[in-house]
């Protein structure tokens, strides 16, 4: 009897270990070449909410943004647009100062879709490799290498065309986001919202908060996409992060996030 019981400890303690074995082989699995497709969903279901602000940084937003960060002690992550970083060296260095993770949005926020033909390769070259030259010097709080494609247009040949750069394929991207794509009301209740678009439609902050708090509640976390570049967007950040803590998420930037592909 004694040696089954330890024979059955032994097999318990074994396959705890190879369970974690597998956990940590998981974390390694970092896919770091262009997808050819959008990475979506992103990180739903692990109760951690990972803040993505586009298209900064926007003197007069983004220093409220990190004013607000830092009061809540949360860290971001800054898809930032890479002629505004070249135009406010000093809000980019706030930005890494303070611990945030900077991503390559482009150069110059042109959709990539309905390319030239001949000339889509120099294109995608200039908005995506441009960017990184500006940004590489940013990107030192970061464990990889992200992009987010504006508009989320992506195109399988892309992908193709930059792992081929020793740079290129060092990246992780697109990543998409899971919360905060769009506008969805039922019964007269916000489910869903997206900050761009409720401060085009009027929508109160409260409203478009209640959006964001429902669709973070039900996909029990993920990456919350905001834009860094209406005054509206202080308001709702000043107002998701206690209401998400107090419902228990825990904020975390894209770093920690596991990417398999
Ligand atoms: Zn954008």
């Amino acid at each position: 009897m004694k040696s089954l019981l330890a024979s059955l400890l032994l097999l318990t303690i074994s396959t705890a270990f190879s369970h974690e074995d597998t956990l940590l082989e998981d974390m390694l699995l970092i896919d770091k070449d262009f997808s050819q497709i959008n990475i979506d969903p992103v990180h739903v279901g692990h109760n951690e909410i990972v803040l993505t602000f586009d298209d900064g940084p926007n003197p007069g937003v983004t220093e409220k943004f990190l004013d607000i960060l830092r009061d809540f002690g949360v860290k971001g992550t800054f898809f930032v647009i890479g002629k505004n970083a070249k135009r406010y060296p000093d809000l980019m260095n706030r930005i890494i100062a303070e611990g945030h993770v900077v991503g390559n949005h482009s150069m110059t926020h042109t959709p990539l879709k309905n390319l030239d033909p001949i000339l889509w390769k120099s294109v995608v070259r200039s908005e995506i490799m441009d960017a990184h030259d500006v940004l590489v010097p940013y990107m030192q709080n970061n464990r990889n290498y992200y992009f987010r494609a504006p508009q989320a247009t992506w195109a399988r040949r892309y992908a193709d065309f930059l792992n081929e750069d020793v740079i290129g394929k060092q990246y992780i991207g697109p990543v998409l986001w899971d919360i905060g794509g769009e506008i969805e009301i039922r019964n007269g209740k916000y489910v869903q919202a997206a900050d761009w678009a409720c401060w085009s439609k009027k929508i109160s902050v409260d409203d478009c908060l209640s959006g964001y708090v429902y669709e973070s509640v039900k996909k029990k976390g993920g990456v919350i996409l905001m834009h860094d570049l209406r005054k509206q967007s202080i308001e709702l950040l000043t107002k998701i992060i206690p209401e998400l803590q107090d419902r228990g998420f825990r904020f975390t930037t894209l770093n920690d996030v596991r990417f398999k592909q």
